[in-house]
């Protein structure tokens, strides 16, 4: 194979520049970068980023679009399999999917599509491109969409193409699920996500906020008013350790601490009503991206010294590379192979310090499977202000305990057939709600295949 160019490279905020504010960390790339960058695909016969894809975006056709500087076409067609792009382009763990897959990760640089993609979600945006989403107007169904997370907005999308008249119902006073309420401004900037509702909005899709299914508005009402039903509830509800000290002051989990700084905008603190005060010296329990942002979220809120805990070791952490090296790069400090034991609290019931224990991976089953285990004797103290606990997330049993009809496993994940149906006929669900904690671009692709089963449900 011939020698391929490097990527071009993304301009970004310079790590000292950058934990001082909420702002995108990378500037995106601009029209003669996104040309070059574009150009540096290969063009295969057999594209192999496409099907890694979870939505199956025409990658190659995109690059080729871009590359001759047709931006209005690839805008277009990317939205086309994407309702989303400007989003997914920023957060999809691209290394895992399309880019993993590109053939030209052989030689370590593959095409940067993720980029490519928020480029050309934000050149739309930018040049106000009109895109047609309403291709059959002469349904008379009725959709209710429950939850406003990428799953829901994703299915929406695709049933208003269909025709139907789609109502989202959501708990929270903003739409957006995670995109709007966990991942920070830095990474995923507000407006963008705010930009790509309000799209969906004009095509004719109804927002009920602050509906919360299962308490002011029954899923027996659901099911009396509308043709399909679709389940995008997330899996929302925070998991614990279980450890001594869960209960002091300062001890938060990591959806709560998030929420805090990204809904209630602490960040804006005082011209949003939002106190929060982390401290000189922060821990975060957990490697996830979930981790690598609250750590970001603390240091920018002022934090002195933040530490990433994590009882494996740094090599194995489940954050996006990207998101791990940035947080490094910021200064975030990460203690690999220790593990909380116990919070210690101070006489007023605040967090002071940790206690942790050293593990070692031992090989368990004999399958050669590593298992983080404690080194008896190595326990040791951490002094820290705020510990933030990013252990990953569970479905919220208040929606499934007013509707009990609904068949769960024993993690409280819904279960669904083939064609995302439950047991409830006429009654769908995607996303986390349904496969667990996930990904966004999981949860858009399984939102628009839903969809795709509501139609064939609605029309035989
Ligand atoms: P959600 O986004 O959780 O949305 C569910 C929505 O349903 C919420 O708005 C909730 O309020 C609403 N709801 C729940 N119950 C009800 C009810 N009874 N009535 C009405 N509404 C209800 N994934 C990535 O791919 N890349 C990342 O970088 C990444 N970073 C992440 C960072 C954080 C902090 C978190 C928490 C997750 C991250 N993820 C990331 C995971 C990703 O965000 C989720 O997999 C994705 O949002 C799941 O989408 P969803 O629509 O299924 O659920
Ligand atoms: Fe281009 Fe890589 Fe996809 Fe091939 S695999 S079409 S080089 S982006």
């Amino acid at each position: 194979m011939a020698k391929v160019r490097p990527r071009v490279p993304m301009r970004e905020q310079t790590p000292l520049t950058r934990i001082h504010n909420f702002q995108s960390v990378p500037y995106g790339y601009n029209e003669d970068e996104a040309v070059e960058e574009a150009t540096r695909c290969i063009r295969c016969r057999k594209p192999s980023c496409e099907p890694a894809c979870p939505v199956t975006i025409s990658i190659k056709d995109m690059n080729i679009l871009i590359s001759q500087r047709k931006f209005k076409e690839a805008y277009l067609l990317v939205k086309e399999d994407n309702f989303f792009p400007a989003c997914s382009g920023r957060v999809c763990p691209q290394e895992r999917q399309c880019e993993g897959a590109c053939i030209l990760e052989k030689q370590g640089q593959p095409v940067s599509i993720g980029k490519l993609e928020a480029f050309i979600a934000d050149w739309g945006r930018n040049h106000e491109v009109e895109v047609e989403q309403v291709k059959n107007e002469n349904s008379d169904k009725k959709i209710a969409i429950v939850g406003s997370g990428p799953a829901g907005l994703a299915c929406a999308a695709e049933c208003r193409k269909f025709g139907y008249d789609v109502t989202v119902f959501e708990t929270l006073h903003k739409a957006g699920g995670v995109l709007t309420y966990g991942i920070p401004e830095f990474r995923l900037p507000k407006d963008i996500v705010d930009d790509e509702i309000k799209k969906l909005v004009e095509s004719g899709v109804k927002l009920e906020l602050n509906h919360t299914v299962g308490q002011n508005i029954t899923f027996e009402e659901l099911k009396e008013k509308f043709d399909a039903i679709f389940l995008g509830v997330g899996a929302g509800a925070p998991r614990f350790m279980g450890i001594e000290g869960e209960k002091l002051d300062d001890v938060y989990s990591a959806n709560e601490f998030l929420i805090r700084a990204n809904l209630m905008k602490a960040y804006k603190f005082p011209e949003w009503d939002t106190p929060i005060d982390v401290g000189k010296k922060v821990a975060v329990i957990g490697a996830g991206n979930v981790a690598m942002d609250a750590a970001r979220t603390a240091l920018r809120l002022g934090a002195g010294e933040v530490n990433i805990i994590y009882r494996r070791t740094r090599k194995k952490a489940p954050a996006r590379a990207e998101e791990l090296k940035h947080a490094l790069d910021e200064g975030i400090m990460f203690h690999e192979l220790v593990n909380p034991v116990r919070f210690i609290g101070d006489d007023n019931g605040f967090v002071m310090a940790i206690e942790l224990v050293r593990m070692e991976l031992v090989a368990e089953g004999g399958e050669g499977r590593m298992v983080p285990k404690p080194i008896e004797g190595s326990n040791f103290i951490m002094q820290v202000d705020t510990v933030i606990e990013a252990l990953g997330t569970v479905p919220n049993r208040l929606f499934l305990s007013r509707t009990p009809e609904i068949k769960t496993d024993d993690r409280g994940v819904i279960e669904i057939d083939e064609n995302y149906m439950t047991n409830i006929e006429g009654v769908f669900a995607g996303g986390d709600a349904s496969s667990g904690a996930a990904t966004v671009i999981k949860a858009l692709g399984e939102g628009k295949k839903a969809a795709r089963s509501i139609f064939t449900y609605l029309n035989g």
